[in-house]
């Protein structure tokens, strides 16, 4: 197995964002095992034994043309017997049994639930969660897998109480605030806030992510004043003149996840964008949505 480094996160920090003292360099690695699907590993959450979490990249699937070649999605336009070989095929780099995965079916909104052994795939990999943007487990063995492609995954883990949550969080789900509901989800099982720490996983960049004065001003009622500079920075004037911004979703989850009571020491930001390492991941913004659908694994031991 070898052992590349995508992104340290430490040119972030040079940005001079006001949140960006506080954030923890995430080293994230590319994870070649030889005739296997490659992953993506994450240092912070390497560091703890009892979980095993990856992201899986385009690499090493069957699907071809834009959706080459690993595409986990099952709405994106192709066979279902080569979405169900790509996930057997991770599953396999992973170690773990396809049976049981979790899988989610998001729609942007914050339902966050308490996964158990029957919300597993089973042997036909079925997604059986509707309307599930986020979930959480203390069950030893099932593999919570939720989907991406520009969108921010949000993965904790309490070395504690050795409870997990894995949730999507697109702009509007940020606006929502899926990170902090997550949180509470966590604390209603037992979690302390303070004990829980967290990867950004890889998604969208603020340079990558032009967005419109409506989008804007939604995080502008949802966020406080401080926050702003780091989120939303004035961009180019549109066609029709109208104001464009580009929109910061790490900056942001990351003040979510601090409001939710996580210490920015446990804070751990990926750095990878989505959108500028076409090469590796699926991007949405970057392809005009002809894409392929990446996945978080997160589980525990
Ligand atoms: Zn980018």
């Amino acid at each position: 197995m070898e052992k590349m480094l995508v992104k340290s996160g430490k040119e972030l920090k040079e940005k001079g964002k006001a949140y960006a003292r506080w954030y923890q360099e995430e080293e994230t690695y590319l994870e070649e095992h030889p005739g296997q699907a490659p992953l993506l590993r994450f240092h912070s959450m390497e560091e703890l034994d009892w979980l095993s979490l990856a992201f899986s990249t385009r690499l090493g699937g069957v699907s071809t043309g834009y959706l080459s070649s690993m595409n986990l999605g099952w709405d994106r336009g192709e066979a279902r017997e080569n979405v169900c070989e790509n996930y057997k095929r991770i599953c396999n780099t992973l170690g773990v049994d396809y049976r049981k995965l979790v899988l989610s079916d998001q729609v942007h909104g914050v339902q966050v639930v308490y996964a158990n052994e029957g919300m597993c795939a089973g042997e036909d990999i079925e997604k059986k969660l509707k309307g599930v943007d986020g979930l959480v487990t203390d069950r030893p063995g099932l593999v919570l897998a939720t989907s991406y492609a520009d969108c921010v995954p949000l993965f904790l883990a309490d070395p504690q109480k050795h409870i997990v949550a894995s949730s999507h969080s697109g702009w509007k789900g940020t606006v929502r605030k899926i990170g902090q509901v997550t949180v509470e989800k966590m604390e209603e099982m037992g979690s302390k806030a303070r004990d829980i720490i967290a990867v950004i996983g890889p998604s969208i960049c603020q340079d990558c992510y032009e967005v419109s004065e409506d989008v804007a001003e939604e995080f502008r009622k949802n966020f406080p004043r401080e926050a702003w500079k780091d989120i939303i920075e004035k961009g180019r004037a549109g066609r029709e003149g109208e104001q464009k911004y580009q929109l910061d979703l790490w900056a942001a989850n990351w003040y979510l996840l601090r409001e939710a009571g996580l210490l920015p020491e446990n804070i751990h930001l990926s750095g990878v964008c989505t959108c500028c390492n076409q090469h590796l991941l699926y991007s949405h913004r970057a392809t005009d949505g002809k894409r392929g659908n990446l996945n978080g694994f997160l589980s525990i031991r």
